[in-house]
C-alpha cells in the first residue's frame, strides 16, 4: 500500500532523492561509498560547493554579499550560535511558538533579550502584528513557520535592524524577498532532507561587530573562510539535501513548488471550513501552509478517525501534544494526491457520522 507521509520531522523526500543517496550509499561512482571517502576529496568539495550554490540560487541571493553554510548541531546549535556572533547588547525576539521560546531562552543565556511581541497568551494560535523593532537592537529574530502550530509569517515587518529568521519547517516552500533576511538557519530535517545538517544563510557584513571571542566551531567568519569544512561535515546529509534542492531547481525553483504547496494548503483548509466535525487551530490568515492543524470537534469520534486514516495509509498524522489533535505537515516532497486521500477520509467521516 502507498504510504501517505504526513510527518512533521524528520519527514518525506522526494523518492528520487532517496533512490539516489541510496545509490551513492553503496558507490558514488569511482567504487567507493560516500560515506567512505575524505570529506577533502574532490568528489565531496564538489558536492559541498554545489549544495552551497544551490542554496543561494534557489533563494536568488548569489552575488548579493550572502554566504550559505551547512553545519551540524541542528536549529537549535543556532539559537545560541546567532547569539554569539551578533548580540552585542540587547534584542528583540518574537515570540510565535515553542522554537521561538527556547530561541530566546538560549540567547538570554549571552544577554539583554526583548520580545517584541508574542502570541503566547493565545497559546501560540496567531501571528502578532503591528509591532516596532527599536532602532537599538542588535538584530530582530522571527520564526517563518511554527511546525507546532501551524501559524506562519505572511508578512515580515520592515526592520531597521539585521532581521534573523529561523526558517527550518518552510525554507524553499515561498517565494519571499530574502534580501530582506540577514541570517537565515533552517534544520535540513522538515524541508531540505535527512537530519544531521542545519543550512545557515548569512550576510556577511553583519558579523565581525561583536567584542566577545567565539569558539571557532561557533564562529560563522571561521566557517565561511573554511568553505563550511571548518571540520569534518555530515557528508550524508549535506549529499542528500544538495540532491533535494537539484530536484526543486530541475521543477522550477520555488515559484514552482509554491503553487503545488498553495494547492494542497487549500485543499485541506477548505475542508477544514466545510466539515463541521474539524476544527482549525490557528486564526485563518496566519495558517501555515506547512503545518496544519486541527482537532475533533467531537472526541468520541476519535477512534473511528484514527483507524480510518491509518486504513487509508496515512502515517504521521498525530498533532504535537501542545495543541492536541491532528497535524498534517505538507511539506515540498509531499504529493498533492495525498493530501486528496486525507481530504477524502475527512469527508468520509462525516458522511458516516
Ligand atoms: C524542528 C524545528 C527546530 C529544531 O530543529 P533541530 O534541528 O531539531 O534542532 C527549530 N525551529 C523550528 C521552526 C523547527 O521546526
Amino acid at each position: 500500500m502507498k504510504i501517505h507521509n504526513f510527518s512533521a520531522g524528520p519527514s518525506i523526500l522526494p523518492q528520487e532523492v532517496i533512490e539516489k543517496a541510496a545509490e551513492a550509499v553503496k558507490d558514488l561512482g569511482k567504487g567507493l561509498s560516500l560515506i567512505e571517502i575524505s570529506h577533502r576529496s574532490k568528489e565531496f568539495v564538489d558536492i559541498m560547493e554545489n549544495a552551497r550554490a544551490l542554496a543561494l540560487e534557489l533563494l536568488g541571493l548569489e552575488g548579493k554579499g550572502y554566504k550559505a553554510l551547512f553545519l551540524q548541531g541542528g536549529a537549535s546549535t543556532q539559537f545560541m550560535m546567532v547569539a554569539l556572533n551578533l548580540l552585542e547588547k540587547r534584542a528583540g525576539y518574537l515570540n510565535t511558538g515553542t522554537w521561538s521560546e527556547k530561541a530566546i531562552k538560549e540567547a538570554k543565556i549571552y544577554d539583554d533579550i526583548y520580545e517584541v511581541a508574542s502570541s503566547k497568551s493565545a497559546n501560540f494560535n496567531y501571528i502578532p502584528k503591528g509591532y516596532s523593532i527599536p532602532e537599538d537592537y542588535d538584530y530582530f529574530h522571527c520564526t517563518s513557520n511554527n511546525t507546532i502550530f501551524g501559524t506562519q509569517i505572511k508578512e515580515f515587518p520592515d526592520s531597521p535592524v539585521p532581521v534573523v529568521c529561523d526558517m527550518s519547517s518552510d525554507i524553499f516552500s515561498r517565494q519571499l524577498d530574502f534580501t530582506k533576511f540577514d541570517l537565515i538557519y533552517a534544520g535540513a530535517q522538515k524541508n531540505m532532507g535527512p537530519a544531521g545538517v542545519t543550512l545557515v544563510v548569512v550576510r556577511e557584513d553583519i558579523l565581525g561587530k561583536v567584542s566577545r571571542k567565539i569558539p571557532a566551531i561557533m564562529d560563522y567568519k571561521q566557517h565561511i573562510d573554511k568553505s563550511s569544512m571548518y571540520n569534518t561535515p555530515p557528508v550524508f546529509a549535506v549529499y542528500t539535501s544538495m540532491l533535494t534542492m537539484e530536484w526543486l531547481k530541475n521543477m522550477g525553483g520555488i515559484p514552482a513548488i509554491e503553487e503545488i504547496n498553495q494547492k494542497k494548503a487549500q485543499l485541506i483548509y477548505s475542508e477544514l471550513d466545510i466539515n463541521p466535525l474539524f476544527k482549525g487551530f490557528a486564526v485563518k490568515e496566519d495558517r501555515s501552509m506547512m503545518n496544519a492543524t486541527f482537532t475533533l470537534s467531537n472526541e468520541i469520534l476519535k477512534e473511528t478517525f484514527d483507524s480510518m486514516w491509518k486504513e487509508a495509509g496515512i502515517s504521521g498524522l498525530n498533532g504535537h501534544r501542545s495543541v492536541g489533535g491532528y497535524r498534517a505537515s505538507m511539506y515540498n516532497a509531499l504529493p498533492l494526491d495525498s493530501v486528496k486521500v486525507l481530504v477524502e477520509v475527512m469527508s468520509e467521516l462525516e458522511r458516516k457520522a
